[in-house]
């Protein structure tokens, strides 16, 4: 099956009003060309206004978090997935390794988020990927097949079928020292056939994008991976034209 690729912009606590509508009129005119599926994940207090600004292209706006709680109710502080979609937004970053590591997200926390999403009809795009630490002592396989074996026991099917999975080596973050292709590419593979293993009809049409240290001078390398369909970018989403860049690198 053809996947057509995804290109996904994470935000992180970045960005201003001034960035958002900057942002967003690069986009209205550089999307009629981009021949990719485009989301940016940005923080929620700009949900709406960058939803907006894209109202006339096929770019999707996003968060990057959202509570595990479905229901309103006595949660301070917390989002839910009801409220961002009706800020416009129709994707969410889940499990991001910096919510895991400095948020003390568990894989249960994110198969909820996760279900959270499908349940408000948000697409998640779920991160998994190994520490340094992990790659070194050869562990990249298991963690993996852990982080993946959380989400297909516990996620519905239909959670599984829509959501997106971001293969995030967390070496490779904010580092720019990004995986090499063939790296990623291997990775992919192995994260693909961990999912056929459960169901090879979802494991087919699932999109796995890689992230970490995508720019546009390595995005066309790495998106030449067989199981490689996008990319999540972080530092080089910030700016339209690196985004765009990277965009075009899709073939
Ligand atoms: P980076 O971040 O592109 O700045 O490495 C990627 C991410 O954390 O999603």
């Amino acid at each position: 099956m053809t996947r057509r690729k995804f290109i996904a912009g994470n935000w992180k606590m970045n960005g201003s009003v001034g960035q958002v509508d900057a942002f967003g009129r690069a986009l209205v005119e550089a999307a009629p060309s981009l021949d990719c599926d485009l989301a940016v994940c940005v923080p929620f207090v700009y949900v709406e206004r960058l939803a907006r600004a894209l109202e006339s292209t096929h770019v999707a706006a996003g968060a990057q978090d959202l509570s595990s709680e479905v229901d309103p109710g006595a949660f301070t502080g917390e989002i839910n997935g009801s409220m961002l979609a009706e800020c416009g937004a129709r994707y969410v970053v889940v499990g991001h390794s910096e919510r895991r590591e400095m948020f003390g997200e568990t894989d249960d926390i994110v198969v909820a988020k996760a279900e959270a999403a499908i349940a408000a009809g948000l697409t998640p795009i779920v991160c998994i990927g190994e520490s340094l630490e992990q790659r070194e002592a050869d562990e990249t396989e298991n963690v993996l097949a852990r982080q993946i074996g959380a989400l297909t026991r516990g996620c519905e099917r239909r959670t599984l079928e829509a959501m997106v999975l971001a293969y995030e080596p967390i070496w490779a973050i904010g580092t720019g020292r990004s995986a090499t292709p063939e790296q990623a590419q291997s990775v992919h593979a192995f994260v693909r056939s961990q999912i056929a293993n459960w169901d090879a009809t979802i494991a087919d049409s699932l999109p796995i994008l890689y992230g970490g240290s995508v720019k546009p001078d390595n995005a066309s390398a790495l998106f030449a991976g067989a199981d490689v369909d996008g990319a999540l970018v972080g530092g080089a989403s910030l700016k339209a034209d690196s985004f765009v860049d990277i965009a075009r690198a899709v073939i």
